[in-house]
């Protein structure tokens, strides 16, 4: 059926629509997002409307998790397309809030996830994750979800989320769904919409450099430092990338491992021109 799809800006209209759903007994799939959706978006609504009575999707460019000398201006934005992805894929409500109502003069709240952001991402982008887990918890406060959904593209933002929903006992199931990849390996992004012809060309070479150190760990290898050389080794064949870390961490807790015992999860950043893009693999 089209048509019936919400357009929520208000965030107290956002609550209502959620406590109304709540009071029926429906339970509502949350897919918090900063647009430009792609497969990757999509593929986490799909599971959000297969396992709960009404989907919402928000979309957020949220200035708290960007630093100074980051994107955010030039962050991509198409809402039209979009809604027309959230209409298609049968969206209940997308929330589209307001910069000004969300950060309203005197806001001055912020949650601070202590571990597992002293490492990687965290470290490269002081305050990143203060600010995702501030708007994250803002965003489940207004939208009420049984179930929100993330994706292990952002590996070390599923680890803060998780970590936050069990410290502050958020009543919402943390769920995590794997990556979407284009058809040559490169994650989706919303981020590879900044990559020219050449570089967009370049870009996979970080997912083959990933399957290079699953190879190695399949070849048996479980030197930490092997495994990330092996990552540079490849990232360092493509002259127009250039790696920031290679990191092999434990699962839970991201601390760095010297050898993988049971299991790991190997991250990556690095930049091509201009564009700064992650990836990661379970080892
Ligand atoms: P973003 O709009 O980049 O903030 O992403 C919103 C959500 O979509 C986050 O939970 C991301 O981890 C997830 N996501 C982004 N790219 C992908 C992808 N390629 N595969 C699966 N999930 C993704």
């Amino acid at each position: 059926m089209k048509g019936c799809m919400k357009i929520i800006k208000s965030i107290s209209e956002m609550q209502s629509f959620s406590r109304k759903a709540r009071s029926s007994g429906d339970a509502i799939g949350f897919v918090p997002t900063m647009g430009y959706l792609h497969e990757g978006h999509m593929s986490l609504a799909r599971e959000a409307r297969a396992k709960n009575a009404k989907t919402v999707i928000s979309i957020f460019v949220n200035p708290a998790q960007f630093g100074p000398s980051e994107d955010f201006a030039a962050y991509p934005r198409d809402m039209e397309g979009d809604l027309e992805k959230c209409e298609s894929a049968r969206v209940d409500a997308v929330f589209v809030p307001d910069v000004r109502e969300m950060y309203p003069e005197g806001f001055s709240t912020h949650v601070d996830v202590v571990a597992a952001t002293d490492v990687m991402e965290g470290i490269r982008r002081p305050g990143h994750f203060r600010g995702v887990a501030t708007v994250v918890l803002k965003l489940f406060n207004i939208v009420m979800p049984a179930r929100a959904y993330f994706g292990r593209k952002d590996y070390q933002q599923t680890v803060v989320i998780r970590r936050m929903a069990r410290d502050l006992n958020l009543d919402a199931e943390v769920v995590v769904m794997p990556t979407v990849r284009e058809p040559d390996g490169l994650a989706m992004s919303s981020r590879n919409a900044y990559l020219s012809g050449p570089e967009r060309a370049a870009a996979p070479v970080i997912y083959r450099a990933l399957l290079e150190a699953e190879k190695l760990y399949g070849g048996g290898e479980r030197s930490a430092a092997a495994l990330a050389l092996g990552v540079r080794k490849v990232l360092g064949e493509e002259p127009m990338i250039e790696t920031e870390y290679a990191e092999v961490s434990d699962t839970e807790t991201l601390a760095p491992l010297k050898q993988v015992t049971a299991g790991a999860v190997l991250a990556v950043a690095a930049r091509i021109g201009k564009t700064r893009l992650i990836d990661n693999i379970l080892l």
